[in-house]
């Protein structure tokens, strides 16, 4: 009797044993765990846990210590935080850098640059590693006002001085360009040349080029100057601009194209997505930007054709923006609104088109007399072919009331904002007065419920680095220190803003924007906790690791 009671013992804890083996089989073994850290996972609660692990391209489980601990095995990698923070990684919901890597091995980006002598020191040292003839130039990101020694531009003799065997080109935002005489020679300007299309040479009294372009036409037509790379140079500029991005802590971003865009620019993107070597998630939008009747005609024929969706989770065309039609298309830094009916019959019509296609479609939109405009053909389009499933977003809004936004829910609609008096801040003000204290109105937009993200539309009008976005929305000051803005938002509300909400504009919620299990392991580990440093030191934060689907694309040695 007894060995039968005890044999029934030892069969029961037999099958417990096994049952506890198959189990523990079960549990999947992960292969980078990270440990003792403050995981701010953004998800729907903004849980903060200990400690993370990934498998393969995916995040297995997020938690605590001992619970994490028990994924780990033999092949597992542990990386121990000490307390370090970790936010997903961030996604930018509106930039141009697809096209923004054509130029990359010649800029020599100023963002977040405070000291105009620092500039003429960075000019310097790019003189000394140049060869007599490449260019050096800097396409945006930055405005004479974020210099606090001396908020001033850049003369051609003191340029000259510097570099006298370099073409040198200075962007200011998309505003302004500063050449050197070399440039000017390059570009074949001189006091013959006639005005471009919306830009104006500035001329002295002898009719000599003083080495400034002025306008958006004027910019552009500097720009196109600057000599195309070739292929391999353009592969090469494009891994490098994603490293740089990866290094500030995007992971993700949402490229609505721009002026001058083609086929070649999106290539360099594919070719290293279809490598497995795209180490940022790129989701663009088709832009064309007709300018007439006849050319609309043509885009109306194309659009049919749209098959968005086609490609994988690091490179993907998602849907149409952000300029439908050009004369209707703002600009921040003029008051005035251009959107006449004949010019807004235009933009319906494609916008019906798109609609009747069922694409999603961003459109460029600023100032509030625009808003209404769009807002009041979207509406009579709702009515003929429902856009409501659609998510269609506006981006920028600057000038977007109460009323307007609850017009867009009821559309729909979403809302992209961006951080652009970063840079702008001060000339907005100029231009717009004291309204400039409420563009964009970050407050507003989050306490009216609308889904909205943000973002920053670098490079050539603001800053790329999203610490600088994400430090604008809570403190209103641009880069430099100088407060502009006064509709700001928590950190918090603001963290969200650029993560999970803005997963929903590349139509990817499911996958991004927070650290939970089956999302894709994409994150950032910083050198600061974002959620108590000062908030004038959120701009300075920096990952020292950053992950993309599991893979460590950037990493500053640090842990
Ligand atoms: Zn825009």
């Amino acid at each position: 009797m007894n060995s039968v009671r005890l044999f029934v013992v030892c069969l029961c804890a037999g099958v417990l044993l096994a049952t506890a083996r198959s189990a523990h089989a079960q549990e999947p073994i992960a292969d980078l765990i990270f440990t003792n850290g403050k995981i701010i996972t953004v998800d729907d609660r903004f849980a903060i846990a200990e400690a993370v692990a990934i498998k393969g391209e995916r995040i297995i489980a997020v938690g605590k210590n001992q619970d994490i601990a028990k994924l780990s095995g033999a092949t597992t990698r542990k990386i121990d935080l000490r307390g370090s923070a970790v936010i997903p990684g961030l996604i930018d919901n509106h930039a141009h850098f697809i096209r923004a890597a054509e130029h990359w091995h010649q800029e020599m980006r100023l963002d977040g640059v405070t000291s105009r002598k620092q500039v003429l020191k960075m000019l310097a040292d790019r003189v000394r590693g140049a060869h007599p003839g490449d260019w050096i130039v800097t396409l945006g990101g930055w405005s004479e006002e974020q210099f606090s020694d001396e908020p001033r531009g850049f003369p051609l003799e003191e340029l000259d001085r510097i570099a006298p065997a370099n073409p040198v080109v200075l962007q200011a935002v998309y505003n302004h360009s500063y050449l050197n005489t070399a440039a000017l020679k390059a570009g074949k300007i001189d006091q013959n040349t006639p005005n471009p299309l919306g830009g104006r040479i500035e001329k002295d009294a002898s009719g000599k080029p003083t080495g400034v372009i002025r306008d958006a036409g004027g910019v552009a037509f500097v720009a196109a100057k600057v000599p195309l790379p070739d292929r391999q140079r353009w592969t090469e500029n494009t891994r490098k601009l994603v490293a740089d991005l990866n290094a500030t802590g995007l992971t993700t971003w949402l490229d609505a194209g721009g002026r001058g865009m083609s086929a070649e620019h999106y290539e360099s993107y594919t070719y290293l997505a279809d490598l497995g070597q795209l180490n940022a998630r790129v989701f663009w939008t088709t832009i064309r930007q007709p300018a007439n009747r006849e050319q609309v005609d043509r885009v109306l024929a194309e659009i049919p054709q749209q098959k968005p969706f086609q490609g994988n989770d690091y490179f993907d065309n998602v849907g149409w923006g952000e300029s439908l039609y050009a004369p209707v298309t703002t600009q921040l830094l003029r008051a005035e609104s251009n959107t006449k009916p004949e010019d807004m019959e235009q933009m319906r019509r494609l916008a019906l088109a798109l609609a009747e296609r069922g694409l999603y479609v961003n459109s460029h939109v600023e100032m509030a007399a625009a808003i209404d405009a769009f807002l009041k053909e979207y509406e009579a389009i709702n009515k003929e072919r429902p856009i409501k499933g659609l998510r269609w977003s506006f981006s920028h809004l600057d000038q977007i009331d109460e009323a307007q936004l609850e017009r867009m829910k009821k559309l729909g609609m979403s809302a992209q904002v961006h951080s652009r008096p970063l840079i702008q801040g001060a000339l907005m003000h100029k231009v717009h007065g004291d309204k400039a204290w409420d563009m964009p109105p970050f407050r507003r937009v989050q306490d009216s419920g609308i889904p909205w993200g943000l973002g920053s539309d670098a490079t050539a009008v603001t800053t790329a680095n999203p610490f600088y976005t994400l430090g604008f929305a809570v403190t209103g000051k641009m880069v430099g220190g100088v407060k502009v803005n006064r509709q700001t938002i928590t950190r918090e509300e603001a963290l969200i803003a650029h993560t999970r909400s803005n997963a929903t504009f590349v139509f990817r919620e499911g996958d991004l924007g927070s650290l939970q299990k089956g999302k894709y392991a994409d994150l950032l580990v910083l050198d600061g906790d974002y959620l108590t440093v000062p908030a004038d030191s959120i701009k300075d934060l920096k990952p020292v690791m950053t992950i993309v689907g599991g893979r460590i694309v950037y990493d500053a040695k640090k842990l």
